[in-house]
């Protein structure tokens, strides 16, 4: 497939100092060309070869950057296009000039966000669900959600679709074989095998539904409520968090930085905190949103930050409070010990362990990193960290779950009543397209008939 040339900064996550420009396409090494100086030609030189040189201004020949330059040819590529990449050391600044020389190039435009990965896509390097991890992948807001992205890309959940997809596929084969012999036993035979197998895949399916959940969490943030009496530090500890703690921002153009802004990334977790659109603009955001929405935002917190002053005593609608979030993901946060201790820590105690208790002076700056660790532990000690990072983490790939087994389900019903078994087959096929719709398997009913031929041919 021919397609134009595109460029964009894609320095790699995790990844700081050098900044990578990556160039596809069908001019990518002429247009690199015209402005790198180095010994050996880039056009003449091998695919996955390195080279030292200059970017230089072609016009005036003046030097803007020393560069290395990759260069990677069709189809041997992530995009099997010619790729040329360019790794500036002078930081974001020269990287930027780097490629605006570049995107004066003619034939060269910048990339939308994700076309790269469209590119390998549509050029048949990965698969559906590939794509759309890498997709994920750079808007990953975590280390976390990093890793699960990068996990999917692997391939991880393509191949256990496969494997489904084949189970269904094999059942319907042997249907089909036992439709041409109507007598009673086979019948049976038929009904016991379709419930034991739509059963395999449906339980399969709602494994991988579950992680689906997980998956959400890390995508979109843990949902934090941070609460509390008037006064006790919880705005200063909302700024404190905000601040300290940027979310990782890629330099890919076009990520939509207000989104990512509302998330905070604490010891490696993604936390959503309450209404942060309005950090930057209101001192006080819980008692601006008024008791019954933070009450709503209390009930469906994932994580709650009880805010205490640890300087005067207990009041009891905090005591009221604790016996509340008792048997919630609470962590408690005992402000201002740059003051005298006026607060009884041994009525907490009753309430909470002492790994969820957390003394600070947001004042002083004292205690945050102890927080973090509490915050960290408390997500990462959960399921999250035993079970494999196979997480369904796509809305499409849930929502086509979620079909793939309610297909299931109705064959599962039809099979108890003793429907005609052809129209079960309709139901099982109907699962089969559903999860072949994930990975982006449109050759459906070539490959279906060719294995019916196969199995009619062997029997
Ligand atoms: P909120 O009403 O719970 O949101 O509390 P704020 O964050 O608005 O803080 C209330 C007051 O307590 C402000 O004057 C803060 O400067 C002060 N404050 C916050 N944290 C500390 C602390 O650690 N030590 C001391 N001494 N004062 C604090
Ligand atoms: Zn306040």
């Amino acid at each position: 497939m021919l397609m134009d040339t595109i460029a964009a900064i894609s320095t790699p996550l995790g990844e700081g100092g050098i900044a990578v420009i990556r160039v596809s396409g069908l001019d990518a090494v002429p247009s690199v060309e015209r402005i790198f100086r180095s010994k050996t030609k880039l056009s003449n030189a091998e695919t996955h070869t390195v080279h030292y040189g200059y970017i230089v201004e072609p016009a005036s020949a003046e030097r803007i950057e020393e560069v290395l330059v990759t260069l990677m040819k069709a189809p041997r590529s992530f995009t099997m296009e010619n790729v040329v990449e360019i790794s500036c050391h002078g930081g974001i600044v020269s990287v930027k000039k780097v490629l605006d020389l570049l995107l004066q190039q003619p034939g060269v435009r910048l990339a939308e966000p994700g076309e790269f990965t469209k590119r390998a896509f549509l050029n048949g390097r990965i698969d559906l669900t590939q794509a759309e991890a890498v997709i994920d992948l750079i808007r990953a807001k975590s280390d976390r959600a990093f890793k699960v992205a990068l996990k999917q890309v692997e391939g991880n959940l393509s191949k256990q679709i496969k494997q489904l997809r084949y189970v269904l596929v094999e059942l319907m084969a042997h249907v089909e074989v036992n439709i041409d012999y109507p007598e009673h036993d086979v019948e049976e035979m038929t009904n016991a095998l379709i419930k034991g197998k739509c059963e395999q895949v449906g339980a399969e399916i709602d494994r991988l539904l579950i992680t689906a959940e997980q998956g959400k969490i890390l995508r979109e943030g843990i949902e934090t409520a941070i609460v509390g009496r008037p006064n006790v530090g919880k705005s200063s500890l909302l700024n404190e968090l905000a601040q300290e703690n940027r979310a990782i921002v890629t330099d890919i153009p076009g990520t939509t930085r207000d989104v990512i802004e509302e998330f905070v990334n604490v010891g490696g977790v993604p936390l959503k905190l309450l209404d942060t659109a309005g950090i930057r603009e209101t001192t006080d955001i819980v008692e601006q949103i008024g008791v019954e929405r933070s009450k709503t935002a209390l009930a469906e917190a994932d994580l709650i930050l009880l805010v205490l002053n640890r300087s005067e005593e207990l009041q009891l609608d905090e005591i009221a409070m604790m016996k509340q979030l008792a048997d919630r993901q609470t962590i408690v946060i005992l402000n201002k010990i740059d003051l005298p201790q006026r607060l009884d820590v041994d009525i907490v105690r009753g309430y909470f362990p002492k790994e969820r208790i957390v003394e600070l002076s947001l004042i002083e700056n004292k205690g945050i990193e102890q927080l973090e660790k509490a915050i960290s532990n408390i997500f990462f000690e959960g399921k999250l960290e035993s079970s494999d990072l196979t997480y369904v983490s796509n809305i499409r790939h849930i929502s086509l779950l979620k079909q793939a087994k309610r297909s299931l389900t109705d064959a599962l019903e039809a099979n108890e009543q003793y429907v005609p078994i052809d129209m079960i087959q309709i139901d099982i096929r109907a699962a089969w397209e559903y999860l072949g719709e994930i990975i982006g398997d449109s050759v459906g009913e070539s490959l279906i008939d060719q294995i019916f031929t196969q199995f009619c041919l062997g029997k």
